[in-house]
């Protein structure tokens, strides 16, 4: 059993990390204010140029294919420097991978270049109604069928990059008698009509990515619009997203490293009671602690991504990931606040805004309780 990179995932750590450093980390305070949106988009172009737009996607269809460890490696490095990039960079992923799991040649062909080349900005993934959260078999969106075209309506909210991606991913209702199996899923452009993009939601963290609803009223589509199977988009949907949190799993990671990291260095520079405060062992055993828990999450996160590259069931191991790194890094970040004392509390230092962006990582791509539902039900399941 090997529990270390390879020299290819090394490289990629490697050169998201110099990216992340030299480029996300100097921005990540403006677009917390919600500026800098053209420093943003070039740096999401710039994620492309590197081939961090499809790292898990075949090299025949523009990506990268260095696999989902070495995902999982880049998003960590990213979301150390700036969690609103990473955050994109992973849903766009997420979104390149979905449409090459059950899209057809043409789909793969026409969309996964242009998310992985940067012509699309982002990419989205549009599944959430004001009915429908953590239930996403309530959804009330619908798509009927008109000739050759299906006709979407209905809302979707919460879509991360609504406003600035190229592509959307859309479930919605084929057959209102069949439930889950009534559901399918379809690809749309941005540029389709029909579509209105809500005004970004003011939000806790993670500002410097936008976080629209997307209104669909008569929206036409073709019939190759349709994404993998008629009445298969919630196996879809249920099944990619556990690749998805492998995604914020590790960038939830990244958020909490970064936090402990700048902590850890303020114990060796802060003089209290006239020595370091990384004298006193209320202080010692808190990093040890959180470093310690940092560490368990990433190897969570490192056994879900090796095991769906190897082609495994690791449904389960992506939530148990998820679920632990997320909790564990809003711990990291609350610790880390509590070491710089009030200055930890201020908008000088970038703690308080890693403690903003790292509290939806409980919340989006299922919930903590959600996750717990999905780990006890496999390990009930031929119990109860
Ligand atoms: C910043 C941000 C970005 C997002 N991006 C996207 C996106 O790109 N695309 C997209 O489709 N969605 C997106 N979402 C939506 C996100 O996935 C949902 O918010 C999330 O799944 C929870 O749904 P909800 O908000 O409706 O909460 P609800 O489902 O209403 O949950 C409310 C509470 O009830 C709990 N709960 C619900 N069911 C159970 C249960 N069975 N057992 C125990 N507890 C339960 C929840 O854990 C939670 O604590 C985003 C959300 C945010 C905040």
């Amino acid at each position: 059993m090997h529990l270390s990179l390879t020299e290819e995932q090394t490289l990629i750590q490697e050169t998201a990390r110099q990216f992340a450093q030299n480029e996300l980390a100097a921005n990540a305070e403006l677009l917390d204010r919600h500026e800098g949106r053209e420093t943003f988009l070039r740096n999401l172009k710039s994620l492309a140029d590197l081939g961090f737009m499809g790292l898990n996607v075949k090299a025949e269809y523009g990506g990268s294919e260095v696999g989902v460890v070495a995902f999982s490696a880049a998003i960590t490095e990213l979301a150390r420097a700036c969690a609103s990039t990473a955050v994109t960079a992973s849903v766009s992923n997420m979104v390149a991978e979905i449409i090459q799991a059950v899209g057809n040649d043409n789909q793969k062909e026409t969309y996964l270049p242009k998310i992985c080349g940067g012509e699309y900005a982002a990419a989205a993934f549009c599944l959430t109604e004001s009915g429908a959260g953590s239930d996403p078999a309530a959804m009330s969106t619908t798509a009927v069928r008109e000739g050759e075209d299906w006709l979407l309506n209905g809302t979707k909210i919460f879509v991360t990059s609504a406003e600035y991606a190229g592509i959307f991913v859309v479930w919605a209702v084929t057959d209102a008698d069949a439930g889950k199996q009534g559901i399918s899923c379809f690809l749309v452009e941005a540029a389709n009509p029909g579509i209105t993009i809500g005004k970004p939601e003011s939000k806790m963290g993670q500002t410097g990515s936008s976080t629209n609803s997307i209104g669909f009223e008569n929206c036409r589509v073709p019939a190759s619009a349709l994404l993998g199977l008629k009445g298969q988009g919630f196996k879809v949907a249920v099944g990619e997203l556990a690749g998805g949190r492998i995604g914020i799993a590790s960038l939830a990671l990244g958020i909490g490293l970064a936090a402990m990291d700048y902590a850890r260095e303020y114990l060796g520079e802060r003089e209290q009671f006239g020595q370091k405060i990384g004298n006193f062992q209320g202080l010692q055993w808190m990093i040890a602690d959180r470093y310690t828990e940092l560490e368990a999450a990433r190897l969570l996160t490192m056994k879900a991504a090796f095991e769906k590259e190897q082609g495994l069931a690791y449904a389960t191991a992506a939530s148990m990931a998820k679920l632990f790194s997320s909790e564990k890094a809003n711990d990291a970040c609350y610790s880390a606040i509590q070491i710089l004392g009030g200055a930890g509390y201020t908008k000088e230092l970038p703690l308080e805004r890693m403690a903003r962006d790292v509290r939806v990582t409980t919340i989006y791509e299922g919930t903590s309780e959600i996750q717990r539902v999905i780990i006890s039900r496999d390990l009930l399941r031929e119990l109860i």
